[in-house]
């Protein structure tokens, strides 16, 4: 049998949605993942490591490694640059190894073009819950028509169109088993890259 990549697993959302705390809980319990480090040239906070947390550079030297094309994305936050470094995920996948990146949605983005066959998972804040209730229990609603409401109602949510699956975040346990379940399906899917 083929051996098969990793998966590029992407967690991206709305910032306060907890797609943070998501992923320390996925990682707690799947050992096997690997969380890529990203460069940033913010300051690190009491008790962040460099090479742990993030690798913390110079503005300097963060433009050198885009002119050099060392990124997969990267994107300007306050600011801050942010940015996930290609080369170490690119070998994690070609041998087989599954990668998480959490990242904000400007990247998220970046990552779609030039990577789609990444796992794209969007997490929403736990007040969404009820729209979702209504809207998507009522199963009358096209997937296009859900879509379209979320957009409307929440601006800041509009690139949800963009992802392949979406967790809302009432449990930080329960949606990390979600993630799980997400990567067994992709993992089970019969033509998968
Ligand atoms: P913080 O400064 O609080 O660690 O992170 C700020 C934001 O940057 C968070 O939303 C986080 O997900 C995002 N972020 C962290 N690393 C990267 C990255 O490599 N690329 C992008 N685009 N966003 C990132």
């Amino acid at each position: 049998m083929v051996k098969r990549k990793g998966l590029l697993l992407v967690v991206s959302g709305p910032s306060g949605a907890g797609k943070g705390t998501i992923c320390k809980e996925l990682l707690k319990n799947n050992d096997q993942i690997k969380l890529s480090v990203s460069a940033t040239t913010r300051k690190p906070r009491t008790g962040e490591v460099d090479g742990v947390n993030y690798f913390f550079i110079t503005k300097e030297k963060f433009e050198n490694m885009i002119a050099e094309g060392e990124f997969l994305e990267y994107a300007k936050i306050y600011d801050n640059i942010y940015g996930t470094p290609k080369a170490a995920i690119l070998e994690c996948l070609e041998k087989g190894q599954d990668v998480l990146l959490e990242i904000e949605m400007q990247g998220a983005a970046q990552i779609k073009e030039v990577y789609p066959q990444g796992v794209f998972i969007f997490v929403l804040p736990p007040s969404l819950q009820e729209l979702k209730n209504r809207i998507v229990g009522r199963g009358t609603e096209t997937q296009e028509e859900i879509d379209k409401r979320f957009s409307c109602a929440f601006e800041e949510i509009k690139q949800i169109d963009n992802y392949d699956y979406f967790i809302v975040n009432e449990d930080v346990v329960k949606s990390a088993k979600e993630v799980e379940s997400i990567i067994s399906s992709e993992k089970n899917k019969v033509n998968r890259y």
